[in-house]
């Protein structure tokens, strides 16, 4: 769908030379959401504007399904960007026009009557949920309700793709998971292929099929969002992943906990369907092993639950071990993060 090859984007200032890309290549699927995660200075927002050339990569090739879009005049490439949706942090509004009006722009030029124009602008209000706005100046709105405008103008063209750069980076907790709900919608019931950047994992989780890790303006890692967040390889991206799960914070008060000789504390990680069987239960049956929880997060993605325990193991060396190979043997993955025997 979307295709990128090799892009390197350098910008020149005062002499000065910045590698924002680095021979940067993914391809997009059609119908999915790719989050692209990375630190401020990653890249995120020169990548996306590579996307639809509004930033001019310095060498590669961007293809939207096939065709390249270097190879087009200036005439078919507005073309092809009116198909592609852009939304930002901080909504890019025109202060001086109603929510109509706002939505409206982006239709100027269409060929489409005043008549379908009009048809199509309470289409859209009815999708972002804006009906009663509609005659409202930007100034009037949430943030919440300022970003829904950009959506609905974002969409005014029947758009493949919309470009999401920190969508939601300047609202409430609250109001970013109704905005996420609304993209989600948008994916589903139009068959919109969204790509989406963030520096926030909670976002990722909410709604992508598959995500990007980005540092120095490369690919650090990818894969399917399940994946990622069962098995993260990088430690950019286990960083990112911590604060999702709180790892730090469990580590540093762990830091803190006194065990004894015979006790270990042991991090089980785990996808789906291991939630369901009873394996700390069958560990104390079969083993003779005192389990007890000292942490627990389980996150639902796509559906699929991903579990991370910290749990406290008690009891003879051998049958612990006996315990840890057992889970491992169930898919569960196990690390020992402070063993009694070695800190006393
Ligand atoms: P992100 O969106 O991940 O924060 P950006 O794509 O905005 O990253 O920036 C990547 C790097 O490129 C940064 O070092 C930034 O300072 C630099 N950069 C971005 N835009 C320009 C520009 N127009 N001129 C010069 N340098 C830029
Ligand atoms: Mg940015």
């Amino acid at each position: 769908m979307i295709e990128l090859r090799n892009i390197i984007k350098t910008y020149e200032t005062k002499g000065q030379k910045v590698e924002a890309l680095k021979e940067f290549s993914f391809n997009f699927k059609k119908g999915e959401i790719t989050g692209i995660i990375g630190y401020s200075g990653a890249g995120k927002s020169t990548l996306l504007r590579c996307i639809n050339l509004l930033e001019i990569p310095s060498s590669g090739e961007v293809l939207i399904n096939g065709v390249e879009l270097n190879s087009l005049t200036q005439k078919e490439l507005r073309e092809k960007r009116k198909k592609i949706g852009m939304i930002f942090q901080h909504f890019n509004l025109m202060k001086s026009r109603t929510v109509y009006k706002n939505i409206a722009y982006p239709l100027k030029g269409s060929g489409l009557s005043k008549v379908e124009i009009d048809k199509r602008i309470n289409e859209l209000l009815e999708l972002v949920g804006l009906k009663d706005k509609k005659n409202s100046y930007p100034s009037q709105l949430s943030g919440g309700q300022k970003q829904r405008v950009g959506i609905a103008r974002a969409l005014a063209n029947k758009p493949d793709i919309i470009l999401c750069d920190e969508a939601t980076s300047a609202l409430d907790p609250e109001t970013t998971v109704s905005i996420l709900k609304l993209l989600k919608k948008i994916n589903k019931e139009l068959g919109v292929t969204i790509v989406l950047i963030t520096h926030q994992m909670n976002v990722i989780k909410e709604i992508c099929d598959s995500l990007i890790v980005m540092k120095d303006g490369f690919v650090k890692e990818e894969g399917d969002i399940i994946d990622i967040f069962s098995n993260p390889k990088e430690a950019i991206t286990k960083k990112f992943l911590s604060s999702v799960f709180n790892n730090d914070k469990i580590y540093n008060y762990l830091e803190n906990v006194a065990i004894k000789t015979n006790e270990k504390v042991i991090k089980l990680a785990y996808v789906g369907n291991a939630a369901e069987e009873a394996y700390i239960s069958k560990i104390s049956r079969n083993f003779n092993v005192d389990a007890s929880i000292l942490f627990g997060n389980i996150e639902i993605i796509k559906e699929t639950a991903i579990g991370n325990l910290v749990v406290k193991f008690k009891g003879l060396e051998e049958n612990i071990l006996n315990s840890i190979h057992y889970l491992s043997q169930n898919n569960i993955y196990t690390e020992v993060l402070k063993d009694g025997r070695k800190t006393i």
